[in-house]
């Protein structure tokens, strides 16, 4: 079994993007717009603006009060698309209940939307266009690219269907000629769709979901879950001590998904700065 080591491809693409951020004279700028006091979601701010910092990008957190409303939360990011210093916009979920986060999440523009989360962006990731795609499956293709796994005519299996994870992945593995299936809480019999994989991406939030006996001999596990343990220590949703003695390769939790997704933002601002350039028409 070898480990798909998030860490460390993480830290040789960071490398390769701060190469590329040399060569680029303007400043990159990533805005983030959080809501609330959730204390997870200040946790994942700092992550992302260590990011930014280590970067060399611009980096601005606005943070709003929970009771913000809707139309504020709009004119902010009407301004922010507007602004030349910002490539990059993104809004830190979750947020509250009285606003509509798909609402506010299309108000973003395309070329700015570093979460590839617009309706825009979805529809150009299925119809396979360059695109901004969600950071955390873009992570995955990355990491499986790094380890020179092959994706075309594998059987991919993807367990959650979220609008963030399951399904941007399920086009991205689609569009590189995988076969796939995906599986979500109402599926029947999960493990008969678990067995038959040989790429088993498990996005759900359940620890010890998938087990041993899930799995096929020499499959390919890739773990999204992130979950808390009552001693404060985290996991993911497959049993990594069963299931790394039959895997061929598998990504720990931490260490793994979670850090291609950082590095996935990072990327993704560059290239919205890119092509925002391409298109010169903001
Ligand atoms: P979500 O809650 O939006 O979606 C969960 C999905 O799991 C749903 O599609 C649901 O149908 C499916 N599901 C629920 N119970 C199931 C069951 N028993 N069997 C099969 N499917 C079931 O979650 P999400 O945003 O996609 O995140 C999923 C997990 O991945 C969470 O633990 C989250 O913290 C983690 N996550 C990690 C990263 C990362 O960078 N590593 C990024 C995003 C999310």
């Amino acid at each position: 079994m070898e480990l798909l080591d998030g860490r460390k491809v993480k830290k040789e693409k960071l490398q390769q993007l701060r190469e590329k951020l040399n060569r680029c004279e303007e400043q990159v700028g990533l805005a983030v717009i959080q809501i609330g006091e959730d204390p997870a979601s200040s946790v994942y701010v700092r992550q992302k603006e260590k990011m930014a910092n280590d970067l060399g990008y611009y980096f601005k957190h606005i943070k709003l009060a929970e009771n913000v409303t809707e139309e504020e939360v709009l004119s902010l990011i009407d301004q922010l698309n507007e602004d030349n210093l910002i490539d990059g916009i993104l809004v830190q979920m979750p947020i509250p209940k009285h606003l509509d986060s798909k609402k506010i999440q299309n108000r973003i523009h395309y070329l700015k939307d570093v979460d590839g989360l617009t309706d825009i962006n979805a529809g150009r990731l299925i119809h396979n266009q360059d695109t901004l795609v969600p950071c955390t499956p873009m992570g995955i293709m990355t990491l499986l690219e790094y380890y020179g796994i092959e994706v075309s005519g594998k059987n991919v299996v993807i367990v959650g269907r979220s609008d963030l994870v399951g399904k941007p992945l399920a086009a991205l593995m689609t569009n590189q000629d995988a076969t796939v299936t995906i599986c979500h809480s109402k599926t029947k019999n999960l493990s008969t769709y678990t067995k038959q994989a040989d790429i088993l991406v498990v996005a759900v939030g359940k620890s010890n979901l998938i087990r041993e006996k899930d799995v096929k001999e020499e499959a390919i596990i890739i773990d999204v879950g992130i979950n808390r343990l009552e001693d404060g220590k985290l996991c993911g949703d497959v049993d990594f001590e069963s299931v790394s003695r039959k895997a061929s390769y598998i990504t720990p939790v931490p260490g793994g998904v979670g850090q291609m997704t950082v590095y996935e933002l990072g990327n993704n601002t560059y290239k919205a700065k890119m092509l925002r350039k391409k298109n010169s028409n903001l």
